[in-house]
């Protein structure tokens, strides 16, 4: 293999090239991105740099030392056997890594409304959080939380349209996600549940039962889809991303996909994962790399990713499936930092969410990686370690 490109220049892009120089790949790289930057990490944009923190991101590779040729500004716009079309032509390619990621949803209408997906959404959006704006944000995901969290602390008079019937309905469940529901009353922040958006309007707002929402600001946080539209006619089988195996092989030879785009195989879960966060994106590439040099490698995690919302630390890590049995590990009306738990029908844990405790994410993935069983009345007793359950 002499030349291997990969087409994505974020975070999994920049681990696929790393990890294929660490495992002595000694040929040609080509890194190919639509953005005009160098690989930047993605979770400060909706913390520290909506804060005013920082304004850079840029992930810590010497991108020279690796020696890559870098084509900034440059997107893939379709893909047959070892050759790659792009927007300055086209590009041939012993072995390709497809790391495009994910864009943001949009909503109808004509009014602007802000996406938090680049550097420069960031700062754009950062320049509008200031005192007594008024800003609707449409979703109570977990950007939709980060945002409101943001713009409550510029003093901006925030509402947080949600379509659900709790925050975070969809990732957690509306039970659990109900818990969080206090965060935003203390925050200062309005939380309009179960209200369907209709459409952006140039001052707010209509939801679709005729209600206005007026907003000098309306930030969209619904949610993402793989950016995989480029490889339409390619031999590429694309299904809610690119359809990859265990190994994250594509169903074409000789190319493999990682991060928000790729939806592999889990043994572990038996069923098809497409994880959009930053682990996933972090981790995956050295299999992938190992995949592309010929080396049996297995892609097998325990998902994890963290969100920071409210003064809070919320981590989860595994997956959970509708049937599995939820353990209260605190009160969360009483104790500020709590857990849950899923069990499987045998005892065996499925996933954990933790607000503000650390420990119990970091054994609960050890656990769930050991597929150890547990006892749900000592999982239930939060003085104890999870560990002891
Ligand atoms: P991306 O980072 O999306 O990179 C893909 C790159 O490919 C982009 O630069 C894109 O422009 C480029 N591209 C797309 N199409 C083409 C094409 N046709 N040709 C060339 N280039 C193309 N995860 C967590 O775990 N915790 C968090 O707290 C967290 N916070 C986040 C906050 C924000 C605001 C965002 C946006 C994401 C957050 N994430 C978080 C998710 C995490 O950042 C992503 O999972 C991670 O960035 C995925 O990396 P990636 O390399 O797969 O994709």
């Amino acid at each position: 293999m002499d030349h291997v490109v990969v087409v994505g220049a974020g975070l999994a892009g920049v681990r696929s090239i790393e990890a294929l120089r660490f495992r002595g790949f000694t040929g040609r790289i080509t890194l190919i991105g639509e953005e005009n930057h160098r690989p930047y990490d993605r979770p400060p944009l909706s913390k520290a740099v909506l804060l005013g923190e920082t304004d850079s991101t840029v992930v810590d590779s010497d991108l020279d030392a690796l020696d890559v040729r870098l084509c900034l500004g440059t997107a893939a716009k379709g893909l047959r056997e070892g050759v790659l079309e792009t927007t300055e032509g086209e590009l041939e390619y012993d072995g390709l890594v497809i790391a495009t990621g994910a864009a943001p949803i949009r909503l109808r209408g004509e009014g602007r409304q802000h996406v938090l997906r680049t550097i420069e959404d960031a700062l754009a959006l950062r320049e509008r959080l200031v005192p007594g704006a008024r800003v609707a944000v449409v979703g109570a995901g977990w950007i939709g939380a980060e945002v409101a969290t943001a713009a409550a602390r510029a003093g901006c008079a925030v509402t947080v349209v949600e379509a659900g019937e709790s925050p975070l309905a969809v990732a957690l469940g509306p039970e659990v996600g109900s818990h969080t529901t206090g965060w935003y009353a203390r925050a200062g922040v309005e939380l309009r549940l179960g209200a369907l958006v209709g459409s952006v309007d140039p001052d707010g707002l209509t939801l679709m039962s005729g209600a206005r929402v007026p907003a000098d600001v309306v930030v969209t946080g619904v949610g993402v889809r793989p950016a995989v539209d480029w490889l339409k006619g390619s031999a590429v089988r694309v299904d809610d991303g690119v359809v990859v195996d265990e190994h994250l092989r594509t169903s074409l030879p000789n190319v493999v996909a990682v991060g928000d785009c790729a939806s592999w195989w889990s043994r572990r879960f038996r069923t098809r994962l497409r994880v959009e966060h930053w682990d996933t994106a972090l981790q995956a590439p050295d299999v992938a790399a190992a995949t592309l040099l010929g080396e049996e490698a297995v892609y097998d995690p325990v998902p994890y990713f963290w969100s920071e919302q409210f003064g809070h630390m919320v981590q989860f890590a595994g997956h959970r499936e509708a049937g599995d049995r939820m353990v209260l590990r605190g009160d969360p009306r009483r104790d500020p930092k709590w857990a849950v738990c899923w069990l499987k029908a045998d005892d065996r844990l499925a996933a954990v969410l933790t607000v503000d405790r650390p420990r119990d994410v970091v054994q609960g993935r050890k656990i769930i990686e050991s597929g150890r069983r547990l006892d749900p009345l000592r999982v239930g007793d939060s003085a104890r370690p999870l560990r002891d359950c």
